[in-house]
């Protein structure tokens, strides 16, 4: 619940958690300050969950699991609660886009789509739930076989800061239309919306226990979910290096887990591009969210011939993004998202320095106008990257891109291949068949065709190799919530003659 206190010079919201339909503080009555980005204000205290809350919510869902509350609820019934809290989504979607500018610093307009899509998600599992589904076999007679499905039970849905409520939807949504019972946690850093969604949630009427909500750190409240046995599945968003850790943390009661990880994702400009559409794109693909999207285009790869002019050009725009506090309409870049996450940005800058790269623009922290309360790092680009430079290897999260020259078709792809992550890319040419042949070799989920970013709900999000397992979104992301289960049926019930009598 979000209560405002104004016993603090500035207003401060005082954001509870969520478990078994009660508003609660953590049990040891610990909170955490919530700091808006551009400007380095506290502006909620959240509850500081412990595992005590963990396992208070988690029991709350095991119980809302087992009572069928939400799981026996005929579809159309429970996509009546989805179209609910998504038209409540749309009601409330300029507080909820301030919100999220004030919490997360993306400019408004940015959390305005975030919260159009929020809504949409909502609306597409609602309708997917109340189409026909299963499946039958023509087996050997006299068996009849068929295939249902079935929630998965109690899941645990933990995710990060960057997109704080859309994130949180892309769980929520299908989990819930699947018909299972849900513990949350947003990030630490991010929890006001995540709040907001859970208070729609119980507007809409949701019954008791089937959504719980805990705040606080990873590696007590989400470690607590990752590992605990009544947990049936973890659905995870964030790192790859925590992603790693829940797989460890789900092994030991073998719970089913979806983990949308990390990227270092290449984008690849052809000579025969369309050049300026080419660089807009770049520009978008890195520089949108500061850099902070999983899927962010942070490796620019340019064919030789067009390398110097792209470069001239590429910086040329990149100079005039302005930058500033999300909640200014004139903003098109804010600030990274912590002081903490601003330090490990600008650690990368330094290591891209040392190691040799050419630094074309930016490079610092930018403290003119205000900004110096703030968390804001400067558009970055170093070209003449190379494969084994960290800049090139490892995901930065920030707005930084390392710009690299290839010579052919062969080297553009195996240069796109060459790091542990496979979450997207993308190809700009005018030559379609040379376009679908680069596709078809990344070794990625996520592919754009002379684009870069869009997003569908319809469509599957997740990455190869370590940017991964499984899908959200689409079918798929609903499936990711779902058990299968095969029903035979004796259509002549006599024994079946196996042993001697
Ligand atoms: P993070 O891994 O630090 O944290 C993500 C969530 O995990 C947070 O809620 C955090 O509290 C929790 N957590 C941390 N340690 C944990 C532990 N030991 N056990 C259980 N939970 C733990 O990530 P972040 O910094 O919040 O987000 C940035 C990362 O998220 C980037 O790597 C980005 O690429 C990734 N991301 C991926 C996608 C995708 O769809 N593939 C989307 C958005 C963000």
């Amino acid at each position: 619940m979000l209560e405002t206190q104004n016993t603090q010079a500035v207003k401060t919201l005082d954001l509870k958690m969520y478990i078994n339909g009660e508003w609660t503080n953590s049990s040891d009555n610990k909170t955490r300050e919530v700091i808006n980005p551009a400007t380095g204000e506290v502006i909620a205290q959240a509850a500081e969950g412990t595992v005590a809350d963990a396992r208070a919510a988690i029991a709350a869902a095991k119980e809302a699991f087992e009572s069928g509350v939400w799981s026996d609820l005929p579809t159309v019934e429970r996509a009546a609660y989805l179209l609910k809290i998504a038209d409540k989504i749309d009601e409330k979607a300029e507080e909820l886009a301030a919100l999220e500018t004030m919490n997360n610093g993306k400019p408004l307009r940015e959390a305005g789509f975030d919260m159009g899509d929020a809504a949409a998600c909502f609306r597409y599992y609602a309708g997917m739930i109340t189409q026909p589904d299963g499946e039958t076999y023509h087996v050997a007679d006299p068996m009849q076989a068929m295939v249902v499905r079935e929630p998965v039970g109690v899941c645990g849905l933990i995710v990060p800061w960057n997109f704080p409520m859309l994130m949180s939807v892309w769980k929520i949504a299908p989990a819930l239309a699947a018909g299972n019972t849900i513990v949350f946690k947003p990030s630490e850093v991010t929890p006001v919306t995540p709040t907001k969604l859970i208070e729609i949630i119980e507007e809409a009427g949701v019954p008791k226990g089937v959504v719980n909500m805990v705040h606080g750190a990873g590696p007590v409240v989400g470690n607590e979910i990752a590992s605990h046995k009544d947990v049936d599945m973890v659905s995870f968003t964030g790192g790859t290096k925590t992603g790693k850790h829940i797989m460890k943390a789900a092994a030991d009661n073998m719970k089913k887990i979806s983990l949308e990880l990390g990227g270092k994702s290449p984008n690849i400009i052809f000579a025969d591009s369309d050049f300026e559409v080419a660089v807009d794109y770049a520009l978008f693909g890195i520089y949108c969210g500061s850099g902070q999207v999983c899927s962010a285009g942070s490796r620019i790869l340019v064919e030789e011939s067009i390398y110097d002019k792209f470069i001239e050009r590429f910086t040329e725009r990149a100079k005039q993004i302005q930058v500033g506090n999300g909640a200014d309409p004139e903003t098109e870049m804010g600030p990274l998202v912590s002081q903490q996450h601003m330090e490990k940005v600008l650690s990368y800058i330094e290591s891209g320095k040392q190691e040799g790269a050419r630094l074309l623009f930016g490079g610092e922290r930018l403290t003119e106008n205000g900004m110096d309360k703030g968390f804001f790092v400067a558009p970055t680009a170093f070209a003449d990257t190379t494969q084994e430079m960290k800049i090139v290897q490892e995901e930065i999260f920030g707005p930084v891109v390392a710009i690299q020259k290839f010579k052919d078709e062969a080297e553009a792809i195996h240069l796109a291949n060459d790091t542990d992550y496979g979450l997207a890319g993308a190809v700009f040419t005018v030559d379609g068949a040379k376009a679908l042949r680069v596709i078809k070799k990344l070794r990625a989920g996520i592919t754009w065709i002379n684009s870069y970013h869009p997003t569908y709900n319809e469509a599957p999000w997740g990455g190869y190799k370590q940017s991964g397992i499984g899908r959200s979104l689409g079918t798929y992301g609903l499936d990711e919530f779902q058990e299968i289960k095969q029903i035979n049926i004796n259509l002549e019930v006599e024994p079946v003659g196996w042993f001697k009598n």
